[in-house]
């Protein structure tokens, strides 16, 4: 089948949402906490080995970066959060910049937000589950490094997290591997679904 999200490229990125696109199209954001394996699912998901920088140096990466996938469609890649280091004031201007976009972005249809299997629903994730469900907006939680796990532990976790989400019809659950590409075609029907892009791509 073809992968719609081969198409992605970088458009821009900025620290604030003062400087992010015109707010038209679709928008599709994804969020979780460092080293969760965020990078590694966009690469994994758009095919390109540095589409999304592996492995930034953790709290150094603040910016919201946009990849476009044609002019009315766009991933957007938010920092990571969670990461103990970063100075108060970074994590404040996080949070800032988190819920501006999340209360005013129009063309936001979806966030997939990145867990480790190992660790899913932590404080962070919790909080920003509460966003999305605040402000209705559909989400794919993305259980990643799956490989990791044997799989019955693998799918125990992901009952788990369903079962924590079960109240939320617009919240889903899905294992996701990049180190053995597990997951790619649900993802990409959940992603076709919100962009209304053809499963035929
Ligand atoms: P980010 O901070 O959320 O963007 O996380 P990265 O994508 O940079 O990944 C953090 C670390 O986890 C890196 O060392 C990756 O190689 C590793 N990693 C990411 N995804 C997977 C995966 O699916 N399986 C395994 N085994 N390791 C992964």
């Amino acid at each position: 089948m073809h992968n719609f999200y081969r198409k992605a490229k970088f458009l821009l990125s900025c620290p604030s949402i003062k400087g992010c696109p015109e707010d038209a199209g679709y928008e599709v954001i994804f969020a979780g906490r460092s080293n969760a394996g965020k990078s590694s699912a966009i690469n994994t998901l758009t095919e390109q080995k540095k589409l999304a920088k592996v492995s930034r140096t953790p709290g150094r990466t603040q910016h919201l970066v946009f990849f476009e996938l044609d002019k009315d469609r766009r991933l957007v890649d938010l920092p990571g959060y969670g990461y103990a280091k970063v100075p108060d004031a970074v994590k404040q201007n996080w949070h800032r910049n988190m819920s501006e976009y999340f209360d005013n972005r129009k063309c936001m249809r979806a966030a997939i937000l990145v867990m480790d299997c190992r660790h899913p629903l932590k404080p962070f994730d919790q909080m920003m589950l509460e966003w999305s469900i605040t402000n209705k907006v559909p989400t794919n939680i993305l259980l990643t490094k799956s490989d990791k796990l044997k799989k019955g532990a693998a799918s125990s976790a992901k009952l788990a997290v369903m079962k924590a989400t079960k109240d939320y019809p617009s919240i889903s659950v899905q294992l996701f591997s990049s180190l053995k590409k597990e997951g790619v075609p649900e993802l990409c029907s959940y992603l076709n679904k919100i962009f209304e892009v053809s499963n035929e791509g």
